[in-house]
């Protein structure tokens, strides 16, 4: 469970202030997939990244599962982060010079609790391409072994900012249905910006 309590995130700059969210309220129950949707600058980033910690916010209160995330530390946060939260973004951030399956074997890497490499590469459908490197796989794929690298740890939440943001439309649709089918698999919380 996610839930926010009128959080607000300001934006100082020199002396200008952007008031990115304004007392936001909002519950995510477990096993949900909530859908962030908006234009561009109307604070969906910011949204996600205050709800998983990657940002602080200005004010009110992030809870996730009974932990107030908005009162940890950055020592904490990171801990937080890393056992329990996976992330997926527009850009894949794979390690070019690694396999697909050695990619994967990064994110199991940091965690207590994992699935095997192999079950989760089944899941988003890359076993035939598991030796291969980054170069040698379309976008869609790339992006399919960034959600196994995230998932192989088991998280409880994921989110997604803009996952189908660099993808052409089959290839957008191919990656929604996976994230779907993580969900209903595995009861994976996804918080999504698409
Ligand atoms: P979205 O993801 O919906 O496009 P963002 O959350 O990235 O929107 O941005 C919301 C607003 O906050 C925008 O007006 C943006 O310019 C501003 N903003 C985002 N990040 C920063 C930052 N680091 N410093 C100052 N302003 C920012
Ligand atoms: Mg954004």
């Amino acid at each position: 469970m996610i839930k926010l309590e009128k959080v607000s995130k300001i934006y100082k700059s020199g002396e200008v202030e952007t008031t990115a969210l304004k007392e936001v309220d909002l519950l995510i129950k477990e096993g949900e997939i909530v859908v962030l949707l908006g234009p561009s600058g109307s604070g969906k980033s910011t949204m996600l990244n205050v709800c998983s910690g990657l940002d602080n916010p200005t004010s009110g209160k992030i809870t996730i599962d009974e932990e107030v995330i908005s009162s940890m530390n950055g020592k904490q946060l990171t801990k937080f982060r890393r056992n329990n939260l996976g992330f997926i973004f527009q850009q894949y951030n794979l390690l070019q010079t690694l396999s697909v399956r050695e990619n994967v074997e990064v994110g199991r890497e940091v965690s207590l609790d994992p699935f095997t490499v192999e079950e989760i590469i089944e899941q988003v459908g890359l076993t035939p391409n598991i030796d291969k490197y980054p170069y040698q796989l379309s976008g869609g794929e790339q992006q399919r072994v960034s959600i196994a690298r995230a998932v192989v740890k088991k998280p409880k939440i994921m989110f997604c900012d803009e996952p189908t943001g660099a993808l052409d439309e089959e290839n957008a649709k191919e990656i929604l249905s996976v994230i779907q089918k993580l969900n209903e698999t595995f009861q994976t919380t996804v918080v999504l910006i698409t």
